[in-house]
């Protein structure tokens, strides 16, 4: 299985919560984005020896670029790169971004499935993160982007964020599940370095949500979206059946997917690099963008990623696959050690062939993986 990671740098507002490479361009540089990409994107079609079973264009808010522009770099994509009949191809969508124009021209160029950025239904904690989009936006942009015929929906919802009480954040839950999107990834808000979501933090501007709330919050999205029929794959991620998200189980399974565009990372057999991320550096090189961060794991980093990756997923790893790795590694008689000390405490479970997260360890599973790592 091989993937692309797209990075669209544009959002028409910074959310404070965020540390993801984005900027508010106030140049117009879309449009030379979007050529600039294409040349990098026909470059990487030259080198792909197979065809690719996932695409992911995220951001930045991708659904920023115009009808017109998502038009021509769905073409480009169609003609340069080889494509699996099957690709599950995504992008990310901003609620407040999607109109039907733009939903049939991601359909019309093969795009299936979207990931909507909703985080809450409610206006004041929408304000808190700094999201500049109404709730009723979220249900708009699901029924648009179905009605142009795109099946695939995600909604992204965050968790803990201050001041949210454990019922509001049931009924954001509720709100999400009555949209009937076949996939939901909800996320315990975290405080980014440099942010100003941190910054707001440090001056007390804003409280953490309490430890035991965040806690109860995550439990009782493990039960509501179990009772919805929704399947829990991933440490944050619920898919009815036979709807996980293919470029994520790419990511957890240490998979080869190729970057493009600025701040973008990639992971191309045991190389990890990233796009440097400055949007003008980019639109000046061609076709292949500068470089950062490039690291080639050495055999006791990748039993620590292995671990890492491989035990974020619901099912865990195979026992087999676990011995393996303690065998690889230099540091396996620790890592046997953290493993069995985890089985006595009841945060992990060795059973039916496979080593996997208990439901109290997932609460804990932060603080597992990094011993682990
Ligand atoms: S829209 Fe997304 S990428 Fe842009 S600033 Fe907000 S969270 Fe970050």
């Amino acid at each position: 299985v091989q993937g692309l990671y797209v990075h669209v740098p544009f959002c028409f507002h910074k959310c404070h919560y965020c540390d993801f490479y984005s900027i508010v361009d106030h140049q117009d540089r879309r449009a030379a984005f979007t050529a600039r990409l294409i040349e990098e994107l026909t470059a990487v079609g030259r080198r792909l020896t197979r065809p690719l079973d996932s695409i992911f264009v995220g951001g930045g808010t991708p659904t920023l670029l115009s009808p017109g522009q998502w038009h021509t770099l769905l073409k480009a994509i169609g003609q340069h790169l080889p494509l699996a009949p099957d690709l599950e191809f995504t992008v990310e969508a901003n609620p407040e971004t999607v109109d039907l124009e733009l939903a049939q021209a991601l359909a019309a160029g093969g795009v299936n499935r979207c990931s909507i950025g909703a985080q809450s239904f409610h206006e004041a904690h929408l304000r808190t993160l700094e999201r500049h989009h109404e709730p009723a936006s979220v249900a708009r942009s699901v029924t648009v982007l179905r009605q142009a015929g795109i099946a695939g929906l995600n909604l992204d919802l965050i968790f803990a964020i201050p001041g949210q009480t454990h019922e509001e954040w049931i009924e954001d839950l509720d709100a999400a599940l009555a949209l009937k999107p076949d996939h939901l990834s909800c996320y315990a808000l975290t405080y980014e370095p440099n942010t100003p979501m941190t910054a707001r933090l440090a001056t007390g501007a804003v409280q953490r949500a309490p430890e035991a709330l965040e806690a109860r919050m995550y439990e009782t999205t493990l039960d509501r979206l179990d009772m919805a029929g929704m399947s829990h794959y991933e440490i944050s991620a619920w898919a009815h059946r036979d709807r996980q998200c293919r470029h994520n189980l790419l990511y957890w399974s240490n998979g080869d997917w190729w970057p493009a565009g600025p701040g973008a990372a990639g992971h191309v057999q045991g190389v990890r690099w990233r796009n440097t991320p400055r949007l003008a550096d980019y639109l000046d090189a061609a076709p292949w963008p500068s470089i950062q961060d490039v690291e080639r794991l050495d055999a006791d980093g990748r039993v620590g990623e292995e671990f890492m990756l491989g035990l974020r997923l619901i099912d865990g790893l195979t026992t087999q696959a676990v011995d393996g790795l303690l065998a690889s590694g230099q540091r396996g008689r620790q890592r046997q050690d953290t493993i069995q000390r985890c089985i006595a405490q009841g945060l992990l479970q060795d059973g039916g062939g496979r080593l996997r997260f208990t439901r109290r360890g997932l609460l804990l599973a932060d603080s597992v993986l990094a011993e682990l790592v």
